[in-house]
């Protein structure tokens, strides 16, 4: 199953819920299937959770409800499978050691196994999502209290988790060694808060501490917090993609801000492909790609300018004319400016190309209304391969860079011509320690091992 999620957790407030709500809203791209927030009061839980939207499924009746001083909360989008409210998270348990709930962002690479031994024992799963693993690892601990079962059952996994949990006492957050997922710590005042983005600290006015450190886990109750290891190890993996495409500009994740790295990836871009003699401008794939754009225009010195309009009012589903209408599916999303774009040359930029559907209807667009040269580059290497710690791309069948060179890619887009950003020059436009990252989806070199079941199909 793939998912991506977003998670946040808030310690310390009457207004617990609320901050919790406030913050999904701020993460809301990293999921818009389903959220759920859970809530305690010291000593019931209450939730709330459902498919759909933030805005959609909490009003102020349901926040008034959700009681108590500490909340965690959920936003996800799933697909293979996982598309039911029985798989909606968090998740809440009644154990021998208590009552939990959790919530997640990551796959864990070792979930089928580890789900095939606890039901061989005699565990009984409500839902298919790997999370709940985790769950039955912490009732079947032999260890007391919460803090020493649940890093019994977190040493026991593989893959990736950025995990809040919630017990009547207070919240913990656990991160895995390697740190695939972004997971960041704040306060406000005496509250504290953990949100997979910093996007969310700034919406309710938190202040950012540091990063939940990979391999830790903290606690979080009315006697402070403390800070456990689960299981360090030297290399690191964070996922390269979230500076690529899925986290928001306005974040700092894994300690840097994402808007300054995707502008950096946009100039790096320029220098390694920049633009041909006759250039009129460079336009993004609104919106993922603007920030890039903007630093390819920088660095090339040809004008930015917007070119294609994105409405942001189209949902995940939306009912197709009986009378197909060309291109629909981008249509809807994306309109072309014939004043802005008749006669151009120009240079479109985009974040990634996954299957490739998307730009090819956007590059027939663009013809459409007269662009005459269109070179597109791309602010990312080619995804020749499906990620298997929490970012939905497809199988390796559905990814037009796993299947096609370069230059066939460049003729099914229907573009004068096409390039990609290394490897190394994506690397480095992160300013960071470049070995420290997961790059499986452009290398095929998947840093955590991942179980038969999980190989490519
Ligand atoms: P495609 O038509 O499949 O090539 O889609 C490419 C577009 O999808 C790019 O513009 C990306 O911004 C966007 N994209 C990349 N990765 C993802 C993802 N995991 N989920 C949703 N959209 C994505």
């Amino acid at each position: 199953m793939h998912e991506e999620c977003g998670v946040s957790a808030v310690f310390g407030s009457p207004d617990a819920a609320r901050l919790v709500y406030l913050s999904l809203y701020a993460l809301q791209h990293r999921g818009q299937e389903a959220a759920g927030i859970v809530t305690s009061n010291g000593s019931g839980m209450h939730s709330k959770i459902s498919m759909g939207l933030v805005g959609d499924i909490f009003d102020k009746p349901t926040l008034d409800q959700l009681t108590g001083n500490h909340a965690i909360g959920h936003v996800r989008y799933s697909t293979a499978g996982g598309s039911k409210i029985q798989n909606c998270q968090p998740i809440i348990a009644n154990t021998g050691n208590g009552r939990l709930a959790v919530a997640h962002n990551g796959n864990l690479t070792n979930a089928i196994q580890l789900r095939k031994k606890l039901e061989e024992q005699g565990a009984i799963f409500q839902t298919t999502s790997d999370t709940e693993v985790v769950l039955h690892l912490f009732a079947k601990s032999k260890e007391t209290g919460f803090v020493r079962p649940l890093l019994d059952a977190l040493r026991r996994l593989e893959g990736a988790y950025s995990f809040v949990f919630i017990t009547k006492k207070g919240i913990l957050a656990a991160r895995d060694p390697y740190g695939v997922r972004p997971l960041s710590l704040g306060r406000i005042g005496k509250t504290w808060v953990v949100a997979s983005e910093t996007s969310a600290f700034d919406l309710i006015g938190a202040r950012y501490v540091r990063e939940v450190e990979p391999g830790e886990l903290i606690d979080i109750t009315a006697k402070g917090l403390e800070s456990h290891t689960i299981r360090t190890t030297k290399q690191k993996a964070h996922c390269v993609f979230e500076y690529v495409y899925f986290s928001r500009p306005d974040s700092k994740i894994f300690g840097h801000n994402v808007y300054e790295i995707r502008r950096e990836m946009g100039r790096q871009l320029a220098r390694e492909a920049p633009p041909p003699p006759g250039t009129d401008m460079v336009i993004p794939i609104p919106d993922s790609a603007s920030v890039a754009a903007m630093g390819y225009a920088e660095e090339s010195g040809i004008r930015y300018d917007m070119g294609l309009i994105r409405s942001h009012y189209v949902g995940r589903t939306f009912i197709e004319p009986r009378q197909s209408i060309r291109d629909f599916g981008a249509k809807i999303k994306y309109n072309a400016v014939t004043e802005a774009l008749a006669n151009k040359n120009i240079v479109l930029v985009d974040d990634s190309i996954v299957r490739g559907t998307t730009s090819r209807k956007l590059v027939r667009m663009l013809r459409r209304v007269g662009v005459r040269e269109v070179h597109m580059r791309i602010s990312s290497p080619p995804i020749i391969d499906s990620c298997f710690y929490g970012i939905d791309t497809p199988t390796r069948k559905e990814l037009i860079a796993a299947n096609l060179p370069v230059e066939k890619i460049r003729a099914y887009l229907g573009v004068n011509s096409l390039a990609y950003l290394s490897e190394q020059g994506m690397l480095n436009s992160t300013g960071m320690e470049t070995k420290d990252f997961c790059t499986a989806c452009f290398t095929r070199r998947y840093p955590i091992k991942l179980e038969k079941a999980l190989k490519h199909t």
